[in-house]
């Protein structure tokens, strides 16, 4: 019986990986996930949960795992915004959007699903070369520490991020795939929270084309996002990081952003990247798929990455349960189920992107005014319909 399963490559040890092998395992095949770090990676930076994310966590089964950190909620406000002028007031944070995210850390949703991986084989410092299709099965030359093997699969996975190389491998050069956004992230924890704010608070510095969030957490402390609009975007690889951030934030001269300055120096990692998102016409060729930011990286500013992630392993599960001896049909569902909801929050990211780093100063007032307002309508509501204290999401229960 066992002889017969059928396994399948993962190649990715993140989000979409994790549950894809969760998936393909509850389907009855047996996967084998390669990742190219020497180790399983921990910590991350703040990642809101929206409602479909927490039921795709419930649908993989990891939910008892999963460690949320919302902070309580005061009465004022957790969430301020600092003006040009250097006065910060209460503001609406990320965690008050509509569905009541759940705050994580990237590494809290992988420590959970990882727990749900036991008895899968990894296999790291590990990656593929060469993926050759043939009828029945597609031949894969792995690489570790130089040593080349190959190894044939029933299907390949490819949820190694946003930079893929089985999308690289299969379907061909990232530019191909990745849409420019002129944007630029650099991500981290701190070690301390800002002074002179609570320990859980969070603090947005939005300026035209620039803007520092501070994300505040019940029992970590907060992570640090800098992000900023630039049509150079190769040019921000050169040289060193920290002068790079130094040169682009200066002029802001705020206590919060020197304090996110000076601890990105002292940070033991960090990462620093360019924006886009991946728009590909289909997600797989024959024995080979991709999954989550390999697929449809849809960025930091949609704030459904992680979500869809889950979302995407769950589902490709689902439909090779569905599908016992038909890859192409399930791939097909997979693919036809998925992909409204992966394309209608690929279109709204570009809004997004506005409330996160507006596009100049006109984008800029317009944010404010209107955040403002819909916090003063919000303020209005009883507190269970605005998210307030009664409604919010607890600590330590991902709802
Ligand atoms: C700053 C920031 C904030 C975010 N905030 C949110 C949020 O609030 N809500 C949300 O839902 N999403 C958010 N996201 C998006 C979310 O983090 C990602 O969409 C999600 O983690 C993608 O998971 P993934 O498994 O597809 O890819 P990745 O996390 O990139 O994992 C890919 C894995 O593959 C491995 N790998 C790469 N290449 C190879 C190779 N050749 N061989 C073997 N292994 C390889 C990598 O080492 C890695 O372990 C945010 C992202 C960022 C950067």
């Amino acid at each position: 019986m066992t002889a017969m399963r059928k396994r399948a490559l993962v190649v990715g040890l993140g989000i979409a990986g994790m549950s894809a092998a969760i998936g393909l395992r509850r389907a009855g095949w047996t996967p084998v996930i390669v990742e190219r770090a020497p180790e399983r990676r921990t910590g991350g930076y703040f990642i809101g949960l929206f409602p479909s994310g927490r039921q795709a966590a419930a649908d993989l089964g990891i939910v008892g795992h999963l460690h949320t950190r919302n902070p309580d909620r005061a009465t004022g406000a957790n969430s301020w915004s600092v003006d040009r002028r250097g006065r910060r007031r209460p503001a609406l944070g990320f965690l008050d959007q509509p569905g009541e995210p759940a705050a994580v850390l990237r590494g809290d949703i992988e420590a959970a699903l990882w727990e749900s991986t036991t008895g899968v084989e990894v296999r790291f410092g590990t990656t593929p070369v060469e993926i050759t299709e043939g009828p029945d099965e597609v031949q894969v030359l792995l690489e570790k520490a130089g040593a080349r093997y190959g190894e044939s699969f029933d299907l390949v996975v490819g949820a190694d991020g946003m930079r893929s190389s089985v999308r690289r491998i299969v379907f061909g050069p990232d530019q191909d795939y990745l849409t420019k956004w002129n944007a630029m992230i650099c991500a981290f924890p701190l070690k301390e929270q800002v002074p002179s704010y609570e320990a859980s608070d969070s603090i947005i510095v939005a300026r035209a084309k620039r803007a520092v969030w501070v994300f505040g957490l019940a029992d970590h402390a907060p992570t640090a996002l800098l992000t900023y609009r630039t049509t150079d975007i190769q040019e921000q690889f050169s040289g060193s990081r920290v002068q790079r951030l130094r040169s682009v934030f200066s002029g802001m001269d705020d206590p919060v952003v020197r304090h996110v300055l000076d601890s990105l120096e002292e940070a033991p990692d960090h990462l620093f990247d360019s924006v886009h998102q991946v728009r590909m016409p289909r997600w797989s060729q024959g024995r080979v798929v991709l999954v989550g930011d390999a697929a449809w990286c849809m960025n930091l500013y949609s704030g459904m990455g992680a979500t869809s992630s889950l979302r995407g392993g769950a589902a490709l599960g689902a439909a090779l349960r569905e599908h016992p001896g038909d890859l192409a049909a399930a791939l097909d569902a997979w693919e036809t189920g998925l992909r409204p909801f992966i394309t209608k929050h690929q279109r709204t990211a570009r809004l997004k992107q506005q409330m996160f780093v507006p596009s100049g100063r006109r984008a800029e007032a317009l944010r404010s005014v209107l955040l403002g307002l819909v916090r003063r309508i919000r303020g209005r509501r009883p507190a269970t319909a605005a998210g307030g204290p009664r409604a919010r999401v607890r600590s330590g229960a991902p709802g």
